[in-house]
């Protein structure tokens, strides 16, 4: 109670930062869909400046509008109060789920899976030798795969399948030294790409390689805790943090990177502001060092464009996550990956920063206005007429393909480090 007193006081002191004034309205890709004022940041800031009194008059109620948003950080990056609504929206989620509890499903996944590195590993390894029973491929340039039987969970997704061996199962731990470059940096892989999208890793440790930056991985890394801490689930991700930060905080490296948008902004962000008080100095220190794989390449380990000759032509459009450019201000440097990839032009689409609508578990519980969002995105890209639309974050590649498969479009979705990664031997 201790630790929600103390939210609750830091959130009454942020509220009232906020004029009123709606221009979080233009750029509110939920409101875009429902047009409802509840859904924009300024109607939820002024849900919360009653929080206690509406949390005793209406407890669903006000957990359903905070849900109902992807913190996608859109109304913070163009608030003119300088109101940052993502960390006020995160605080009052972990209020309202420290005082009402959180649901049986998602105290099962949060608290049974999540929050156990190893157990979660073991569980999603038996999902990937069983998921063919239950689905099966639908576009193989995609890569996506939908349901067998129609589920209430799955619907309609097309979706990314569990990587049959994980990432952590095919490179094993290492601690190398810096090569030519002078680097050495601490490679962060996160669940996404462990256990979906382990090219991505791959990609990223073999141009690391390639530019002499010495690698520490180590083993049993656990979630970046965020799905929890979206939840409300404090606990859990502060314990997720401490588990990390053990493992991560007192290694010999110069900078952490992380080739997922999503765990970039966690650690660099969220980890510092929710840490557990015994933990924010160490979380704090490693905020400092930590940051996105493009932008390490172009800005530190000094990327080089390949001359590669024999390299396919690639038509290559990018998706701005909206972790990597509102909130850590990265956008050209996945660019510069992309034009530094032989082969490949990049072709930009109408408004590139726009969110795709997936928000994690936004997606799962509001799928018909996700999938309003995702289908702009889609359609945006398709108009583009690349072959292949990149970006820097696994779940922004989860909801694209969704929506391009839905679409029946034949574009690949790859990250800029795997294009990169691609043509390193030619
Ligand atoms: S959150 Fe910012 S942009 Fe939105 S109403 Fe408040 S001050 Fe204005
Ligand atoms: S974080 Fe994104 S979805 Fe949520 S209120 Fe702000 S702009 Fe809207």
């Amino acid at each position: 109670m201790e630790k929600i007193a103390r939210l609750m006081r830091e959130l009454e002191d942020q509220l009232v930062v906020c004029m009123r004034c709606g221009m979080c309205q233009s750029v509110c890709p939920v409101f875009d869909q429902t047009g409802r004022e509840a859904d924009v940041a300024r109607g939820k800031l002024a849900l919360l400046s009653g929080l206690m009194e509406s949390m005793f008059d209406d407890p669903e109620g006000v957990y359903q509008r905070l849900n109902k948003c992807l913190l996608c950080g859109s109304c913070t990056a163009n608030c003119p109060s300088g109101v940052s609504a993502q960390e006020i929206f995160l605080k009052a989620r972990a209020i309202l789920a420290g005082t009402m509890g959180l649901s049986p499903a998602k105290r099962l996944i949060l608290k049974a899976m999540l929050a156990h590195p190893q157990r979660f590993d073991r569980l999603t390894e038996w999902g990937a030798r069983f998921q063919k029973i239950f689905t099966r491929p639908v576009n193989d340039i995609v890569g996506t795969s939908c349901a067998r039987v129609m589920s209430p969970l799955i619907r309609d997704r097309h979706f990314k399948p569990l990587a049959a061996v994980p990432f952590h199962r095919q490179v094993a731990a290492s601690d190398r030294p810096a090569g030519k470059s002078g680097f050495k940096v601490a490679f962060f892989v996160g669940c996404l790409i462990d256990k979906m999208f382990p090219g991505i890793a791959r990609s990223a440790i073999n141009v690391l390689e390639h530019q002499g930056v010495g690698i520490y991985l180590p083993d049993n890394q656990g979630c970046c805790g965020i799905p929890a801490l979206s939840s409300g689930d404090l606990a859990t991700f502060q314990k997720l943090v401490a588990h990390n930060l053990e493992r991560f905080a007192a290694a010999d490296f110069d900078i952490l990177v992380t080739a997922c948008a999503t765990c970039t902004s966690t650690i660099h962000e969220v980890w510092p502001l929710m840490a557990a008080e015994q933990n924010r100095r160490a979380a704090e220190r490693l905020a400092q060092r930590t940051m996105d794989i493009n932008q390490f390449l172009v800005k530190k380990a000094g990327l080089r464009p390949q001359k590669a000759s024999n390299a396919k032509g690639r038509r290559v459009t990018y998706h701005d996550p909206c972790h990597l450019k509102k909130g850590l201000k990265v956008f050209d440097e996945p660019r510069a990956v992309i034009n530094a990839a032989a082969g490949c032009q990049l072709i930009e689409m109408a408004e590139s920063d726009w969110c795709c609508g997936m928000g994690g578990s936004f997606n799962l519980q509001y799928y018909d206005i996700s999938k309003g969002i995702g289908r702009k995105k889609a359609a945006h890209i398709i108009e583009t007429g690349a072959d292949v639309v990149a970006t820097g974050c696994p779940a922004c590649m989860i909801q694209i393909g969704d929506m391009l498969s839905q679409a029946g479009a034949q574009i690949a979705v790859r990250h800029p480090i795997e294009l990169y990664a691609e043509t390193l031997d030619e």
